[in-house]
């Protein structure tokens, strides 16, 4: 079995080594991360600027590593579809420092790493580490390797990845692991005002985060109890229970109204109902 390694705190970070190291006896592994640390990256690509890829020495003995100027989706895409001779069974991103909870998995790149896994029909795993404090990732390195066996004894379903959460604690003091969904995360005071020492106003983003949510079964509330967390999560964004009532609103353009193609009101921006009157309700 062959697993690509990423992550988005870049190649020599901590816990990407921790992470090639515990999964080592598993199959090869080969790392393909960022020059530099990507945090909160998303799934963004790079198209305007070249990408290139350098094979270094690993910190960790026996393990190919390829550093990118690219983003962990940068990474994937190059590693499986340019670099390796073929694409590898299982991407594996992490472990990173610092949570990936709720909402904030749309702007992780962790998760964006393994999602871009996913998006090439390859099964991924993301794993975090629920604190910035005692960043100690062997607890969290022993349940990625854990987990990537269960994963090559049951499979995944298509379009699936597993995003995981460990909290920062001593084996001894986790409560166990927790299936769970995503739960729902807001910040407070987001923005930081400030004036520079010539006087110009900037803005630098901070904030207290927000869990919203009491249910156990979120993943946040896992976290806070000291569960390892594990969400099945897929790139489908597609609200399906709200398709049957979008599907009965009238949202075709009526063609043979002259109203509707005057210059500017085509599409309801000059303060005109939006909605078509008469002969729009399919
Ligand atoms: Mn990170």
């Amino acid at each position: 079995m062959q697993i690509l390694v990423t992550n988005d705190d870049g190649i020599w970070a901590p816990g990407i080594a921790a992470l090639a190291e515990a999964l080592r006896p598993l199959g090869e592994v080969v790392v393909f991360a960022p020059d530099r640390e990507r945090s909160a990256i998303g799934h963004a690509i790079t198209m305007h600027n070249p990408l290139r890829v350098e094979e270094i020495p690993f910190p960790v003995e026996g393990i190919q590593a390829y550093v990118v100027n690219g983003t962990p989706s940068d990474c994937v895409k190059l590693g499986a579809e340019a670099i390796l001779p073929r694409p590898p069974d299982l991407v594996v991103s992490g472990i990173n420092l610092g949570p990936n909870l709720g909402t904030d998995v749309i702007y992780s790149g962790t998760v964006s790493g393994a999602l871009e896994g996913v998006i090439l029909g390859i099964p991924a795993v993301a794993v975090s580490l629920a604190t910035y404090a005692e960043a100690d990732f062997e607890v969290a390195g022993r349940f990625a390797a854990h987990l990537v066996r269960l994963v090559q004894k049951y499979g995944l379903p298509p379009d699936t990845l597993l995003n995981v959460n460990v909290p920062g604690l001593p084996l001894a003091d986790l409560a166990g692991v927790k299936v769970t969904r995503l739960g729902t995360r807001r910040y407070r005071n987001v923005f930081d005002r400030r004036t520079d020492p010539r006087g110009k106003v900037y803005y630098w983003m901070a904030g207290e985060v927000l869990d919203l949510d009491d249910d156990p079964e979120a993943d946040t509330v896992a976290i806070s109890n000291n569960l390892i967390s594990v969400t099945p999560l897929r790139y489908d964004l597609t609200h399906t229970g709200f398709l049957p009532e979008l599907t009965r609103w009238p949202l075709e353009l009526a063609k043979d109204d002259q109203a509707q193609s005057a210059p500017g009101r085509q599409y309801g921006c000059s303060g005109e109902p939006s909605v078509p009157q008469g002969g729009g309700q399919p």
